[in-house]
């Protein structure tokens, strides 16, 4: 008890009662995917750091690049000025996308990100004249913390508590499994033809929900929701803030579908992990109603004091260079082959079902043990084994960097076994 109390850190997301039986671990270096402690036990990051660790820790090209940015320019304000790695990081970032998105709008984490993505449909539609004050969202969803983040996400656990202080929205079920699909979007179609003109944006993660327990549902689904969405004129905003970034296979979610969202959402791994940074894609379609005399008040006057941060930009600009340099995307077709295989070798243990994946995303769920929180005593022993492993609930999931070696994998996968096998 005394610890807790002593410390002056409040850990985000965490009852601190639990530190009495799970200290927190000091980290005092780290390099590839291996975390390292005070007395120099190393734990391999299996969930890349909150999902935001894409090529490992200390990684020497992009150190070098922070470096060298720190000493030409730091930071400035985005507002009135810009600077040299921010033009071409927004140039080669649109270029990602075939230019199918033509304007970036940054922001400094991902909450920060989706309020920006709301509050830019919904002005853009109240510049033309639409009284669109409704979001559409699905159950289970996630999408930040703060409060109009929070207001379009549903995962009870963080979104409770607040209710009272949270705006109201519609939401849908998911269909996890094809045969629901037609039923989902019955639902949708009556949904809209009561409420559609009110409503200004459907927000969605695509293809997985994460927080809400790495949940995958299928693309015919997203893909027919998003389109009887644009009949009805309202705009999809994809939150790619933890699918984005090659986590899928590809190096935006978006590209997997039929769809081009009107807004989409990154953060996370856009800077590999290094620094906090993120940036709504959109079109100059919506930029262009925005556009006019400053007494028009339809200016966009939404900033943040660390937007468009110029160090965070530079390990942005390397992320891209290591993407480009190394093909990372065909390089993990053949590592999620082996992982899937580890993977699937836990369908021997009665006490795991569920077992999923998508991408470089990979899940399954602890069942049938007689602990009250099945999860945590999981993460306990393999912190025990070395694996940085932090459950959500019961549900264990592996969200490596995509560096992780072959023989790493086979390590990880070596001390989940034991770890099952000592529940
Ligand atoms: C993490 C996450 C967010 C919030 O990003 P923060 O940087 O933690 O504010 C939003 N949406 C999704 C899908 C996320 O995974």
């Amino acid at each position: 008890m005394a610890s807790a109390f002593l410390s002056p850190i409040w850990h985000p997301c965490t009852q601190h009662k639990d530190h009495e039986f799970i200290p927190p671990i000091c980290i005092s270096s780290a390099k590839g995917v291996y975390l390292y402690d005070e007395k120099g036990k190393g734990y391999i990051d299996c969930i890349s750091s909150w999902w935001v660790n894409l090529f490992g820790h200390s990684h020497p090209y992009i150190n070098s690049k922070l470096y060298e940015q720190a000493q030409k320019l730091e930071h400035v304000l985005l507002a009135g000025f810009f600077h040299e790695g921010i033009m071409n990081y927004s140039q080669r970032l649109l270029a990602k996308t075939n230019f199918e998105f033509q304007k970036c709008f940054y922001a400094d984490n991902g909450s920060s990100a989706i309020e920006v993505a709301l509050k830019m449909s919904f002005h853009k539609n109240l510049i033309i004249g639409q009284k669109r004050h409704k979001f559409l969202t699905l159950e289970n969803s996630y999408h930040g913390e703060t409060l109009g983040a929070l207001s379009v996400g549903d995962v009870g656990l963080y979104r409770d508590t607040y209710a009272p202080l949270l705006f109201k929205v519609l939401s849908i079920q998911v269909p996890y499994d094809s045969h629901t699909i037609p039923k989902a979007l019955q639902d949708l179609e009556n949904l809209l033809r009561n409420e559609g003109t009110q409503i200004s944006a459907f927000i969605l993660e695509p293809f997985v929900q994460c927080a809400g327990g790495m949940k995958i549902y299928p693309k015919e689904f997203l893909e027919q929701a998003c389109q009887m969405c644009k009949n009805y004129g309202i705009d999809i905003i994809f939150d790619e803030i933890a699918v984005g970034f090659g986590r899928l296979g590809s190096l935006f979610a978006y590209e997997q579908t039929g769809i081009v969202p009107d807004f989409l959402c990154l953060s996370k791994g856009i800077t590999a992990g290094y620094l906090p940074l993120s940036v709504v894609l959109t079109h100059n379609r919506i930029f262009e109603v925005f556009y006019d005399e400053y007494e028009s008040k339809k200016a966009f006057l939404h900033s943040h004091s660390y937007t468009g941060n110029a160090l965070a930009i530079a390990c942005a600009n390397a992320t891209l260079d290591l993407f480009e340099q190394e093909d990372i995307l065909s390089c993990n077709i053949l590592k999620r082959e082996v992982i899937l295989s580890c993977l699937l070798e836990l369908e021997s243990f009665s006490c795991v079902e569920n077992i999923r994946s998508k991408g470089m995303i990979f899940a399954f769920d602890l069942c049938n043990l007689p602990y009250k929180r099945a999860g945590i005593e999981f993460y306990q022993r393999a912190l025990k084994e070395g694996l940085l492993l932090r459950p959500l609930g019961n549900t264990i999931y592996f969200m490596p960097p995509f560096i992780i070696s072959e023989e790493e994998i086979k390590k990880v996968f070596e001390g989940i076994k034991r770890v099952l096998a000592s529940l």
